[in-house]
């Protein structure tokens, strides 16, 4: 019999989704995870649209129209990028020293499970951030009754990363696009919604001015219009840009008098619980690797709660 673990209510096998078995390292066994859809989606009005500006400083950024201008939230990916640094240096640290031991010896056995751990730790901090992340433009797509859903599609970046061209990008910015997650993002604001995304093409989303059309570069996050005097936030202006393209069929000039409310968010990153082989490995580097505290750290982020048993017969 399965069962919800937070409300113990019963969940019948019809309603099963995703089901994973899982180690939790904590508690020394096996745990099925079984994910149900808890709650009927609100089927939301296809007229209203909500456009998504990706990339990789801010995840997510989202504009929706508000009656006296725009309404756009940057969500911020610091943490799954301070993630991604503390496995790549625990990994970087544990292959040096695992290369100085005999192949197969009892060191070398206990760095390789410390990486392996650091590597699925790190695993699903990440996939609980793109939950949070997903969470967030799905609870404004609902809150806005927003059924059109558009993404400014960026595909291109990354397939550019993969040929001759990738060469234009330098090291640490091409090992960002490789690690990128974008995918998994947007699946999760599917299921979440249940709004299938529209793509729009982005070029230039992010360096057309939303008030006089001239392109300028911005400066870091910092947009500003060399035409009009026209500031944002840059990635406030791709979203801004995508939704008026998506709504008038090409780039259009906001209304002069638009007021830009800019909101801020960010995905909490899970607790930090490293262990002593690779505190050991990483103790030069000062490397540490973020962990769930526990296998249930991410249900409270979900949509879809997780419900589990033990006999899952
Ligand atoms: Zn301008």
């Amino acid at each position: 019999m399965v069962s919800n673990t937070i409300s113990g209510e019963v969940v019948t096998p019809d309603l099963w989704g995703e089901i994973r078995l899982c180690w939790d390292r904590d508690a020394r066994q096996w745990t099925l995870h079984v994910a149900y859809q808890s709650s009927v989606l609100p089927v939301l009005d296809p007229v209203n649209r909500l456009a998504v500006d990706e990339g990789i400083i801010n995840p997510m950024t989202a504009a929706v129209v508000a009656p006296d201008g725009f309404e756009v939230t940057i969500i911020n990916g610091r943490s799954a990028r301070a993630v991604k640094h503390r496995r790549n240096t625990a990994v970087a640290a544990l292959r040096t020293k695992m290369a100085r031991c005999t192949k197969g010896s009892r060191q070398w056995r206990r760095y390789n499970a410390a990486l392996k751990r650091a590597s699925a730790c790190a695993k699903s901090s990440l996939r609980n951030i793109d939950h949070q992340v997903s969470r967030k433009v799905a609870d404004l797509a609902i809150t806005h009754d927003t059924g059109t859903v558009v993404v400014g599609d960026v595909r291109g970046i990354e397939q550019s990363t993969r040929k001759a061209e990738k060469r234009r990008f330098g090291k640490d910015q091409r090992r960002r696009l490789s690690q990128w997650s974008r995918g998994r993002q947007e699946r999760y604001l599917t299921e979440k919604t249940g709004v299938k995304l529209t793509y729009l093409d982005e070029a230039y989303s992010s360096k057309t001015c939303p008030a006089c059309l001239t392109r300028n570069r911005p400066t870091g996050r910092h947009y500003q219009c060399h035409g009009c005097g026209f500031t944002c936030h840059r990635d406030a202006v791709g979203a801004i840009n995508i939704l008026m393209r998506s709504t008038h069929g090409a780039y259009t000039r906001i209304d002069p008098n638009a007021v830009i409310r800019v909101i801020y968010l960010r995905a909490t990153p899970l607790r930090v619980a490293p262990s002593k082989a690779l505190n050991r490995a990483t103790s030069t580097t000062g490397g540490r690797v973020a962990e769930p505290s526990g296998s249930h750290a991410t249900v409270a982020d979900l949509t879809v709660p997780t419900a589990q048993t033990r006999d899952a017969a």
